[in-house]
């Protein structure tokens, strides 16, 4: 009933262990609810802008903001240092934190996470996030953007209020340069396109798929019901795409993340985009993984890089996809 499967954008095993699932602690599901402070208005609401500094962008509509792009009050990068690395002593290296770090406010609507947005809306915030990012690509000192959104406090949410981060660094980070490097091994074709059709082509763990963009439940799927979602268009960079694309990857996620919560509740999540560094191309094909927080990450995943997945990702499409009927 266990086996063991090669993630190959990450070169890590995952054992993808049915039987442990059935042990009823398996799951910490629900997501807690991040109550703010009854007194404090959330800074993200409509009526509070100036709680945040002042915005880099708002798209507006009909004369009021849809979505807002606002700097991290305590941003992770900050300042236009190049990455420059010097070493203080036999084990003390120290490098320059120079980037960006910004806010992307999802909607104006407190209650509406990803899953709630109209499909309008969802395409909106994704030609948003496009934009920031072709932003970030025109300064030298930049070399990649990572967008993430982190929703639920189980997944690193600190404001209730659904939102996005992009943080525009100085360096390619080492889960980029990995999967550059499982792209540029993969030596037949492009890795994901070779991925789309392959699991279109065996059908049992694609939730959701329409002439752009397809979601799987990928066969090496570290979580339970962790979801890749993969613009059919093969392209390295997000910054790049088209209005189609993005707003099939908008659209996408809102499926996806519907069927998550209908399947297994409110869960707490992460979405993390994936895209080529700026003056970096082919071979790569950007991408977005969803990564529930069903189950904590415990010690031997800690001390191996080796995830056991108590949910084979087969039995997770067969769930969602019934949500999906
Ligand atoms: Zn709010
Ligand atoms: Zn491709
Ligand atoms: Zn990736």
């Amino acid at each position: 009933m266990t086996e063991m499967r090669l993630d190959p954008l990450s070169g890590r095993w995952v054992v993808i262990s049915q039987a442990r699932s059935k042990r009823p602690d398996a799951f910490v599901l629900h997501a807690q609810r991040l109550e703010h402070e009854p007194l404090t208005p959330c800074p993200f609401c409509p009526g509070h802008e100036e709680e945040t500094p002042p915005a880099l962008v708002t798209y507006d509509e009909e004369g009021s903001w849809q979505v807002r792009v606002v700097p991290n009050k305590f941003p992770a990068f900050e300042g236009s240092d190049p990455f420059v690395v010097e070493n203080r002593g036999p084990v003390f290296t120290v490098g320059s934190a120079g980037g960006i770090h910004e806010v992307l406010i999802l909607s104006p609507d407190h209650e509406k996470s990803w899953a709630q947005l109209t499909d309008h809306q969802a395409g909106l915030v994704m030609k948003v996030m496009r934009d920031r990012m072709a932003e970030h690509a025109t300064e030298p000192h930049l070399r990649y953007s990572q967008a993430i959104v982190n929703a639920g406090r189980e997944a690193g949410a600190s404001v209730e209020h659904p939102h996005g981060q992009l943080l525009g660094m100085s360096f390619v980070p080492r889960e980029i340069a990995e999967e550059q490097a499982r792209f540029a091994r993969f030596t037949a074709r492009c890795l994901l396109c070779t991925t789309i059709e392959a699991e279109e082509s065996v059908r049992h763990r694609v939730v959701d798929s329409d002439d752009d963009v397809v979601v799987i439940s990928p066969y090496w799927a570290s979580v339970p019901y962790e979801m890749l979602v993969l613009p059919r268009h093969h392209s390295p960079h997000l910054h790049s795409a088209s209005d189609n694309d993005v707003e099939a990857v908008g659209r996408a996620l809102q499926i996806s993340l519907t069927a998550l919560a209908d399947t297994i509740g409110d869960v707490a999540y992460n979405l993390v985009f994936h895209s080529a560094p700026f003056r970096m191309g082919d071979p790569f094909h950007w991408h977005v993984h969803v990564v529930p927080k069903a189950t904590t990450r415990a010690g031997f995943e800690m001390g191996t890089g080796v995830a056991i997945n108590i949910v084979p990702p087969e039995m997770a499409t067969e769930e969602l996809l019934e949500q999906l009927s």
